[in-house]
């Protein structure tokens, strides 16, 4: 199995200080579409994992998420891409959870529904799995659970900030992109 898993904010869409609460304020990242439609073309299960806060803080209901989910898994089909499921954490940094990543808890709930080896919180070596993101938590998952990590940083500011916050080891360790279009056209080369 080729397996990518995504982050979704600053990934497939544009990233907002203001969260992301209903389906009119999610705008896709020009290209973002089309490089999931290849990546579906090219035989890749693709996964979302995403930290949704908002939740938690009361800004959206888990219900309003779900109509986000939808309208963004309507516009990906549309550029004939498919996403095996969307992983979310709803909760507050406060609530010490398993799933907020840099928490390996989704990936851990990735391995299982996919049935993949995550022994001490490891994708299997062998198995090359890809992970794009543009947090410092992304990065952080990204590494510790063996995955190649694609940064995204070129779009959005918080992209930018995300390399300053980054150790010289880690930033020898990821592949620095533009958005998920260059992420893809690399992947696939
Ligand atoms: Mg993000
Ligand atoms: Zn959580």
């Amino acid at each position: 199995m080729k397996l990518i898993i995504l982050d979704r904010d600053g990934v497939i869409n544009k990233e907002s200080r203001a969260y992301i609460k209903s389906p009119s304020e999610w705008h896709p990242i020009p290209g973002s579409l089309e490089a999931i439609g290849k990546l579906t073309s090219a035989g890749y299960t693709i996964c979302v994992a995403t930290n949704q806060s908002g939740v938690g803080r009361r800004y959206f209901s888990e219900q309003g998420l779900y109509d986000i989910h939808e309208r963004m898994l309507n516009e990906i089909s549309k550029h004939g891409g498919k996403i095996f499921k969307i992983y979310y954490c709803p909760h507050l940094p406060t609530d010490m959870c398993d799933c907020r990543k840099p928490a390996p808890g989704m990936f851990a709930q990735i391995a299982k529904d996919l049935e993949l080896e995550f022994v001490d919180n490891k994708f299997d070596q062998s198995m090359q799995v890809i992970f794009v993101g543009d947090s410092k938590c992304d990065v952080e998952l990204g590494l510790n659970t063996g995955c190649k990590f694609y940064l995204t940083a070129g779009f959005n500011s918080d992209g930018q900030d995300t390399l300053n916050k980054l150790s010289q080891q880690q930033i020898q360790a990821i592949t620095q992109c533009t958005d998920l279009q260059e992420v893809v056209a690399k992947v696939l080369a």
